[in-house]
């Protein structure tokens, strides 16, 4: 197991994830891309006391979504580069891949909204991709069900972007 840092960068925000991502999402939806001005966000799905603050406190900023919801977004206080994510479930953060140290360490495990995605950019084959979403059940590995099981309500397994 590899593990990774990352944080803002004005060197404020500092991070380690203490373990393996449950999953991995490349989302292609508008959201994300005006959110992160680029083609596509990546996003490490894990537990929100997987990942330990070395130094800064990320501060939540509640962004205004195309379906009228909001996402928190966490940011550092000084130079306002976002880190991570919140999608209404505090218990699961998504890691913003692109704050890693070293971003090449991690794939997506899927791809989502490709309805949105630009068109000069070509998925591989061997990653699923999905339209819209995915039923997290049948894509997920059972050890990452059961880490995501164990932080969440019974109910309301389903994820977001
Ligand atoms: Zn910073
Ligand atoms: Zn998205």
């Amino acid at each position: 197991m590899s593990v990774r840092e990352g944080g803002c960068s004005c060197g404020d925000v500092r991070y380690r994830l203490t373990t393996e991502p449950m999953f991995v999402h490349c989302c292609h939806c508008l959201n994300c891309q005006r959110q992160t001005g680029s083609a596509f966000v990546i996003n490490l799905l894990i537990e929100a006391d997987r990942v330990k603050l070395l130094s800064g406190e990320p501060k939540p900023v509640d962004v205004p979504r195309d379906d009228g919801s909001t996402q928190r977004i966490y940011r550092c206080p000084a130079c306002q580069v976002a880190v991570f994510s919140e999608y209404g479930r505090p218990a699961v953060r998504f890691v913003r891949g692109g704050t890693l140290d070293d971003p090449s360490t991690v794939e997506p495990d899927v791809h989502i909204f490709t309805r949105s995605r630009v068109p000069w950019v070509t998925l591989p084959d061997s990653t699923p991709a999905f339209e819209v979403y995915y039923d997290t059940k049948t894509l997920w590995p059972v050890e990452s069900l059961e880490r995501l099981r164990a932080i969440l309500p019974p109910a309301g397994t389903e994820g977001a972007s």
